[in-house]
């Protein structure tokens, strides 16, 4: 079922390539014959093929029709609108509040006139619609959903303006329009699904139905536009040092900020860590957080202003540079987390945080209810420390099968990865407090790193463990998910999911950000019976999740993949202003069209709501 032949060449060098390799392996062949083992449910079906490194993954980077009413007005009007009928219980007169536009569904003929407007002004090198860019856009190797859309052309703007110009294209002829940064976001964000008239989709539902399976390689272009900024508009614009800010563009990678920092000498860095290599554009776009979170928050914590292109092709800045501001409710948050739905970044100002000493320690515990008990504990207990991430036994295992040479392994037992951070006096009292409440939750083996080069092993061992995952079960792919709870829930959550793991017969490392009561299960299959038995867990612990006042998903954001679970969990009025949200942002469905937003009931898939 898992054809594998030849070697995909990236469409262009991947800046992910040198971030997320594992520095402990030599790297392994990228995988050529892609297949999707689909079926029509979007959490049916898992794509991903091997590999340590996404194949492909092209690095690379925006104004407007006028609209009568002002933006600003309008997403006030709509939030307003609908809160109040949320709170009126009156969602069918809030349905029908958007504006009435007439629907045109993009066609191909209009593709190609707008491809052709934007050629005229865009230079070559710009505009890419080579098969090995189309695929490396539209597929996503780590998202468990297919069937996958290709785009039909990617392009990479060099400004704000560009993008200006995009959209107003786009917008004259309905086509989609996929922002994109490092691609590795989870549950489906960038493929190109998700609008009507869309050969791509279209394609691979024939396929699927012909032949139970679709392969990426036999998909045909759609016609939606993809735009990447990590090859153009990848540059910090400022860093304000005294302000503890930094000015930068969407396709600026975390670590590249840091490491520009430290290159600098400024002892202060960007905290919000997801995959290595993730850019600043995708993280707003999915509300990212990571290591951490549990000391300095997500995304919604850390971004201060948002340059942002609308559907209209207006304009906005969502802030001023001020670290705190009492102008109205905080629109940057309006676009963290919209998956790129309602509007496009093109600038970001970041709170980063001082560059504070630290230290690692491991502790082993017999069950994973005592490890996750003892991560509940040290947060309740105040205990600041700056990431609390819990592993199971099965992921310590994976980690220590991918330590190098000479590198250190750990107790195959559920464990805790600790970070401590502050003055020395700080970080003393902070470990000494850590070992008592671990300890009485049964922890043992109180190891620290001897050194920062083994804190930095240690922790990148952590980052990469959805790699160390996939080499644990040769052939296997990995369906990757995560849920979140309140705190006081994460032991009962964690114990459950793993009984039910386990139960399955499935491989499925747990990894998680303990602190916030976030985990992530990585479960693996090589059958298609197995693929059933891993979307039950899936199912079973959003469910789970969901029923202990948790949510269907802590920081990988939606997608396609999680939009059933949607309105289970925010109810149908906050559904349906969603909808008037986007309907009033965007009301032709351009942008992201198919993510995030459930499709209303009886609801034809169609470019505008
Ligand atoms: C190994 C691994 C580990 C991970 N660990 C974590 C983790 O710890 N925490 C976590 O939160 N996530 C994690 N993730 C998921 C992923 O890294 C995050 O979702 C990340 O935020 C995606 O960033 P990206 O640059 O890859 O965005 P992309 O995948 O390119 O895009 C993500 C979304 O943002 C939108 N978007 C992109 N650019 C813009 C823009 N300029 N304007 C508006 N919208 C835009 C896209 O349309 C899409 O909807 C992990 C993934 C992997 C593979």
């Amino acid at each position: 079922m898992l054809a594998r032949t030849g070697i995909v060449p990236a469409a262009r060098a991947s800046p992910l390539a040198a971030a997320i390799a594992p520095p402990l392996r030599s790297p392994t062949i990228l995988i050529a014959r892609r297949t999707l083992a689909t079926r029509p449910h979007p959490l049916a079906s898992r794509v991903t093929p091997k590999g340590p490194v996404p194949a492909g993954k092209t690095p690379s980077h925006l104004r407007a029709r006028p609209q009568r009413l002002s933006v600003l007005s309008a997403i006030l009007l709509a939030s307003l609108t609908g809160s109040l009928t949320y709170a009126l219980g009156r969602q069918e007169a809030s349905s029908k509040a958007g504006p009435t536009k007439e629907y045109k569904d993009p066609t191909l003929d209009g593709f190609t006139k707008a491809l052709d407007e934007i050629r005229a002004w865009l230079s070559d090198e710009d505009l890419d619609t080579s098969r090995d860019t189309l695929v490396a856009h539209g597929y996503n190797e780590w998202a468990a959903h297919g069937p996958t859309g290709l785009p039909g052309a990617v392009l990479y703007p060099r400004s704000t303006e560009d993008v200006v110009k995009i959209v107003q294209t786009a917008a004259k002829y309905s086509i989609p329009l996929i922002p994109y940064c490092a691609g590795t976001s989870l549950e489906g964000h960038t493929t190109a699904l998700g609008y009507a008239n869309n050969p791509s989709e279209k394609d691979a539902q024939e396929k699927l139905a012909r032949d139970g399976h679709v392969e990426v390689d036999d998909l045909v272009p759609g016609l939606a536009l993809v735009l990447d900024f990590a090859q153009n508009m990848n540059n910090i614009v400022s860093i304000n040092s005294h302000d503890l800010d930094a000015v930068v563009q969407p396709g600026v990678s975390y670590d590249a900020l840091n490491a520009e920092l430290k290159e600098r000498g400024i002892p202060l860095f960007f905290p919000v860590d997801p995959a290595p290599g993730a850019q600043i554009g995708g993280m707003i776009g999915t509300g990212a957080s990571g290591t951490n979170a549990v000391r300095y928050g997500t995304m919604r914590d850390n971004v201060l202003n948002l340059t942002v292109v609308l559907a209209s092709g207006e304009v906005i800045k969502t802030r001023q540079r001020a670290k705190k501001s009492s102008v109205g409710p905080d629109l940057s948050r309006l676009f963290i987390g919209a998956e790129g739905t309602l509007g496009i970044v093109t600038e970001a100002t970041l709170k980063l945080a001082p560059l504070l000493p630290s230290t690692v320690a491991v502790s082993s515990f017999p069950t994973i209810a005592a490890a996750a008990a003892a991560a509940r504990d040290l947060v309740q207990h105040g205990i600041s420390l700056a990431c609390i991430e819990l592993l199971d036994d099965v992921m310590v295992d994976a980690t220590n099968q991918q330590a190098g040479k000479g590198a250190r392994t750990w107790p195959v037992k559920p464990s805790l990865f600790l970070k401590f951070s502050g003055t020395k006096e700080q970080m003393a009292i902070d470990i000494e407090r850590t070992k008592k409440i671990t300890q009485s939750n049964e922890g043992s083996g109180f190891a620290f790193a001897r050194n920062d080069k083994e804190a930095e092993e240690i922790w990148h061992s952590r980052k990469i463990a959805l790699w160390s995952a996939l080499e644990y079960l040769k052939g296997a792919k990995c369906w990757v998910t995560d849920v979140c709870v309140p705190l006081s829930r994460f032991p009962e959550l964690i114990t459950e999911t793993k009984a039910d793991i386990d139960s399955e017969g499935i491989v499925g490392p747990i990894v998680s950000h303990a602190g916030d009561g976030n985990f992530h299960a990585l479960l693996l299959f090589r059958t298609p019976d197995e693929l059933v038995k891993v979307e039950r867990l899936v199912h079973n612990m959003v469910e789970r999740a969901q029923r202990m006042d948790g949510t269907a998903t802590g920081e990988h954001g939606v997608g396609i993949g999680k939009k059933p679970y949607v309105e289970a969990e925010l109810g149908a009025g906050t559904v349906q202003l969603l909808r008037d949200i986007k309907r009033q942002m965007d009301p032709q469905n351009i942008l992201n069209p198919g993510k995030l937003i459930p499709d209303e009931k009886g609801e034809e898939k169609r470019m505008a709501h």
